[in-house]
């Protein structure tokens, strides 16, 4: 163990026979070794400078060694500081008190000067490890923390970029569609049956462009444009999401009904896009029914646990994580239109909100789509 020679051992005993004997016998090993004589002076000594060890003798007059290591233990800056006791009795509470204040090893006067050593090279090369293993960890998180840091940066910077990008689409893809509109409204049926096919391509082109745009603000939206949680009265919330949703349910005589809703801790507009998202689903994905939507929160612990129940089609068990990323759809646009969005927006809310969500579904019975979120009085 030459690697821990040079190594500051202090040494505390009251006896000077003792005190000699063992700083002598470690300074001729190569130690930087200081001597104690007191409980007292150990401390003060090792609060002027840490030793990399303390051999510490248990009974020593005013205060022992046990009251000396009680106190580097209560010390946050000293009490990883291995001790050694030394005793000159052999006596078992003596041992057993020494290890419960939280020494690391003991020694039995008289000692051989060999089993001293081997124990001191032991301890200091446990603490030599356990000090690099610290490093190397606290490098470790650093490093790691940098990564995330990072990535969350250039997370954000994407979705920055989505958004500034969607956004500037918007007003040209306006223009194209208000035109090929009048193009309609002026020249239906006055060119020939070609022109009329193409033109309705193209409208129908523009308008699924416009759909792509909203849903990709949509999803830039929800991290950058995020607003700080609130109390929010999630019926209220169920009420501005049907509004939005009217045309919708008259479209597929659907009906939409609803426990009690708690107030959760929440940004207001997400919530309610989260249930325009997932009961605009509920009435698309019907089956031969008209669209039942059943929405309800029951308290799971310290969380509200919501549901949106439907009868429609289904989903097939192996779909049912695919179906929260992006662009990830079972069904053609034409059997149901759609862009792949919804669900990935609808993840990314519930996760910015502290909660998780999931489906469970039978294939031709209906889905139940279930998310977690923080009450209104929990501190997120
Ligand atoms: P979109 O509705 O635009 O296709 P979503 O991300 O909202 O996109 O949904 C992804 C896919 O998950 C849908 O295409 C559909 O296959 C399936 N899905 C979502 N909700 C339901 C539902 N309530 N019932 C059946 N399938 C659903």
């Amino acid at each position: 163990m030459s690697g821990e020679r040079g190594a500051d051992i202090l040494v505390v005993d009251d006896n000077p026979d003792n005190l000699h004997l063992l700083t002598d016998m470690l300074a001729g090993q190569g130690y930087v070794v200081r001597p104690a004589a007191s409980g007292q002076l150990a401390l003060r000594a090792v609060v002027a400078r840490s030793p990399d060890l303390i051999l510490l003798d248990v009974k020593m007059p005013e205060m022992d060694g046990i009251q000396v290591c009680e106190r580097l233990k209560a010390d946050e800056g000293l009490r990883d500081i291995p001790v050694i006791f030394v005793s000159a009795l052999d006596d078992t509470s003596d041992k057993l008190r020494s290890f419960a204040v939280g020494g690391v090893d003991y020694v039995v006067k008289p000692f051989a000067a060999e089993e001293v050593l081997a124990r001191v090279d032991t301890h200091l090369a446990l603490r030599d490890l356990q000090l690099r293993l610290e490093q190397r960890v606290a490098e470790r998180t650093a490093e790691l923390e940098e990564v995330s840091k990072r990535l969350k940066r250039s997370n954000e910077e994407l979705q920055a970029f989505a958004y500034g990008v969607s956004h500037d689409l918007q007003e040209p893809l306006r223009m194209v569609s208000n035109y090929l509109h009048l193009l309609k409204q002026r020249y239906q049926g006055r060119l020939d049956k070609d022109a009329d096919e193409f033109i309705g391509f193209a409208v129908d082109g523009a308008q699924r462009m416009s759909a792509l745009i909203d849903g990709l603000l949509q999803f830039s939206r929800v991290e950058t444009q995020g607003q700080p949680f609130v109390e929010t009265d999630m019926e209220t919330v169920l009420g501005e999401s049907l509004i939005n949703l009217r045309l919708m349910l008259e479209e597929h005589g659907g009906e939409v009904e609803h426990g009690p809703l708690p107030t959760v801790n929440a940004d207001a507009s997400q919530m309610v896009r989260l249930l325009q998202n997932l009961i605009g689903n509920a009435l698309k994905f019907h089956g031969k029914q008209p669209p039942r939507v059943r929405i309800e929160a029951a308290r799971q612990g310290d969380e509200w646990e919501f549901s949106v129940a439907d009868n429609g089609i289904g989903i097939p068990p192996d779909q049912a994580k695919r179906i929260f990323s992006i662009f990830q759809r079972i069904h053609t646009r034409k059997a149901y239109p759609g862009m792949g969005i919804g669900l990935e927006v609808s993840r990314r809310i519930v996760e910015r909100h502290g909660g998780r969500i999931w489906v469970n579904s039978e294939p031709g019975v209906g889905s139940t789509f279930h998310f977690t979120l923080l009450p209104a009085d929990a501190s997120a």
